[in-house]
């Protein structure tokens, strides 16, 4: 499933291909994915111009010249393919035949093509207007960015306070902060030294100050990881975010804690439904 990285890393390559760029034809294969597409879905799009392409939380925005603004979501398995002409090699080539679950096709002014690809079809598209974004019911309930200038040790502290469910599935809450999946708040949770079952309440001081830097931490070295794959897109087609990633405790029950100094051991429990990966000797 994708989570921020992967999506803030399809948005990079997005504005790489599509940004600034006109909209000259929009295809939809079949009338809805996990929802129905909004009526005239291509008929709106096209011709537009796509202003910016930003993410907040796992949504990808599209602004429009005319007020619109494009919302999707990658949901469990979908994917974005980009094929680009290849203007250095002997004519620009034709792009591939479409596949089973090519759905939603974009073709911007250069003659690149988007193709939002979805076997599952989790994955949605929504049309909004620019200044209804963030009363949007997507968006009016998301806390602040993990990546963004208001994600500070005092917020989280004062997000956190009275809460008595355990941090993981605090930290999971969406209200408290966009976007965060089970990865990382577990990788997040290892980092910083925090058990994973400690209340909420309690972290804040110290505790939140070694937090708030662990989670952007982790969100930036897999963004970094996913900026490194994409240089080769700048280059090749290809399907845009998917990566590599090696993690410090996260589906590494019963090995070694890789924390520096720590001879603890990773142990996996459930909570809420969801694994939780932690070392019960350095994370209190
Ligand atoms: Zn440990």
């Amino acid at each position: 499933m994708p989570e921020l990285p992967e999506v803030e890393t399809v948005c990079r390559g997005l504005r790489m291909a599509m940004e600034g760029r006109v909209l000259t034809q929009v295809t939809a294969r079949r009338p809805g994915l996990r929802f129905p597409l909004p009526a005239d879905f291509a008929a709106r799009l096209r011709g537009r111009r796509i202003e910016r392409i930003e993410r907040r939380a796992k949504y990808i925005v599209v602004h429009l010249d005319d007020g619109q603004v494009l919302i999707m979501h990658l949901g469990m398995s979908g994917r974005m393919n980009l094929w680009a002409p290849q203007v250095d090699t002997q004519g620009a080539g034709d792009p591939p035949p479409l596949a089973t679950h090519d759905h939603v096709i974009f073709e911007v002014g250069n003659g690149s093509r988007v193709v939002f690809h979805d076997p599952r079809r989790f994955g949605f598209m929504a049309l909004s207007r620019e200044d209804e974004l963030d009363s949007h019911p997507y968006f009016a309930h998301l806390g602040p960015e993990p990546l963004g200038d208001a994600f500070t040790p005092d917020y989280l502290s004062q997000a956190l306070e009275g809460k008595r469910t355990p941090i993981k599935a605090a930290l999971l809450d969406q209200r408290v902060v966009a976007g965060l999946g089970n990865i990382y708040v577990c990788e997040a949770l290892h980092m910083s030294g925090i058990s994973p079952r400690r209340l909420a309440h309690s972290v804040s001081g110290q505790r939140a100050e070694r937090l708030v830097p662990a989670i952007r931490d982790v969100l930036e070295r897999a963004i970094q990881a996913g900026g490194s794959s994409l240089r080769d897109y700048a280059q090749v087609d290809g399907e845009l975010g998917y990566f590599q990633h090696s993690w410090r405790a996260y589906g590494r029950e019963g090995e070694a804690c890789g924390q520096p100094g720590c001879k603890g051991t990773i142990e996996r429990i459930v909570q809420s439904g969801r694994s939780t990966f932690f070392c019960p000797r350095h994370q209190r």
